[in-house]
């Protein structure tokens, strides 16, 4: 077997071991041969050779008891059946049921449960938020996960956030009642963020802006969007951005849908003209929106990281399956692929319990582990859903998806509904873009490259 790194060689071969050692597979005594990429040196041995030290992967008691008090909870709370192999939802019951769930959800306690007590929170714990995960994850059960609201503008308000400002924009988040967007790239500053041009002038009590953002996910159904303006033109470029809450529903805020190649149109173009917020709706002081801009883009998955890994697990299940519906399994070829593809998995999840134990111990490497992780998984995931529609061959060029149906991970395709694309075409399309929202893999690589590797800063274009 060969690989394409010593990490996914060294991977797949602490795997083998591990579950031989359960007694999952048997060898026959036969060596396995770990091929190690070239330039690597070549490591062969029998399977009682691969005896790697395991890592601890046991919780804390207090944990354990946790898990079980949300089991029972979901239990209790989900829709009866659910916990069957062969239990679905028709699309008009799902529509009913993620009515409910959001409403049962906030009752439990159970959205942003890490947030603290005297803003609607539970405090949770990051051991128990990880094992909150899990059981859902588990569960196949839907986390609520407002992605702007809970996890990027909610935790910036927290952290940069005046007690009034948390005060009236928290609960809102909590219970779902305001919906947000993020305004950051506009068509010359993705990457080179720091050279927005969209302006807030402050006129009495109001910020008057006016400019353009592109690429903005959800903006058609957003209440506000936490946008990036420039305050000080005369200052250095970082130096004159501040962080805005601005209300959406009014007459200077002009939403224009992109359609993606999925039929879709998740994200838009947002003119502002004149458009208006309160001088109050700054987040972390006039000019200092760059520090926390970074602050949202940054944040800690911790509570996360043991489960992102799972949706990527199904889908490969699901793609096993497909190669056998079309007679490839047998190909040494394909099989080949599909092992690298799993290991690429098994990496996440490794990566996933690095993450954590960061976490745990306030090592403070989330910025690091988050750009190597983000970079690894959006790659990993392009080239396994390449590697599907390579699979399924000439049917993948075929729109053939039957309208709202649920993918291997229990969740909506994407796509619109009336568009015929399957959930693996879906997946793909969208794989094409994880390696750029969120920061491209490449910028990823500059971080790593400057920031953990302490390589020279790349040369930087001025204008
Ligand atoms: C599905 C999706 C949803 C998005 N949602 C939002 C949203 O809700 N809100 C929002 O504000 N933005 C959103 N974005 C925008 C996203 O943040 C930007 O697309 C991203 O930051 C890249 O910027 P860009 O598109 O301008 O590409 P550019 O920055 O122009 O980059 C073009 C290419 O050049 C490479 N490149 C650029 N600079 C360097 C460098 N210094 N070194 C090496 N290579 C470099 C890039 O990697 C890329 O391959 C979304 C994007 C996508 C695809």
């Amino acid at each position: 077997m060969v690989f394409d790194s010593a990490q996914e060689a060294l991977v797949a071969a602490t795997v083998w071991a591990r579950e031989r050692d359960k007694g999952n597979f048997r060898t026959g005594g036969r060596p396995i041969l770990v091929q190690f990429p070239q330039g690597h040196k070549q490591a062969r041995g029998s399977a009682e050779w691969l005896r790697f030290p395991v890592m601890d992967l046991t919780y804390p008691q207090e944990a354990e008891t946790f898990r079980k008090e949300i089991r029972a909870w979901l239990e209790e709370n989900l829709p009866a059946g659910w916990f069957e192999p062969d239990f679905s939802l028709s699309g008009e019951e799902r529509v009913r049921f993620n009515e409910t769930w959001t409403q049962k959800l906030f009752a439990g306690g159970w959205i942003c449960a890490g947030w603290p007590v005297e803003y609607g929170g539970k405090g949770l714990s990051l051991m128990d938020q990880v094992v909150l995960n899990e059981e859902f994850a588990k569960a196949n059960a839907p986390m609520r996960a407002d992605f702007f609201g809970d996890t990027l503008v909610g935790p910036t308000i927290l952290q940069w956030g005046t007690d009034e400002q948390k005060k009236e924009f928290i609960p809102g988040i909590l219970n779902g009642t305001i919906a947000w967007c993020q305004g950051f790239s506009e068509p010359n500053s993705g990457s080179d963020l720091a050279s927005l041009k969209t302006t807030a002038v402050l006129d009495g009590d109001e910020w008057i802006i006016n400019g353009q953002k592109v690429w903005t996910t959800q903006a058609q159904h957003a209440d506000y969007v936490f946008l990036l303006t420039r305050t000080d033109p005369d200052a250095p470029q970082h130096a004159g951005i501040s962080y805005l809450l601005v209300p959406m529903h009014q007459d200077g805020v002009d939403v224009r849908p992109i359609t993606q190649v999925d039929g879709s149109a998740e994200f838009n173009e947002v003119f502002f003209t004149n458009a208006r917020c309160p001088k109050a709706n700054v987040i972390g002081g006039v000019n200092n929106g760059w520090k926390v801009a970074m602050t949202t883009l940054g944040f800690e998955r911790g509570s996360s990281s043991t489960t992102g890994y799972r949706r990527f697990l199904k889908e490969w299940e699901f793609i096993v399956s497909e190669a056998r519906r079309v007679n490839r399994l047998n190909d040494e070829l394909v099989r080949d692929a599909l092992v690298k593809a799993w290991s690429k998995v098994k990496i996440m999840e490794i990566n996933g319990y690095r993450t954590l134990t960061d976490a745990l111990n306030n090592t403070h490497h989330a910025a690091l582990l988050g750009a190597c992780n983000k970079m690894f998984w959006s790659e990993a995931h392009r080239a396994s859903t390449e590697l599907a529609i390579d699979i399924v061959g000439m049917e993948a060029q075929i729109l053939t998806g039957k309208g709202p149906v649920t993918g291997p991970s229990g969740a909506f395709r994407r796509g619109r509904s009336d568009y015929p694309v399957s959930e693996l075409q879906a997946a793909f399309f969208f794989a094409r873009s994880e390696t750029i929202w969120g920061g491209t893999a490449e910028i990823q690589r500059n971080i790593i490259g400057e920031r953990a590797l302490g390589l020279p800063k790349e040369p930087r274009v001025t204008t």
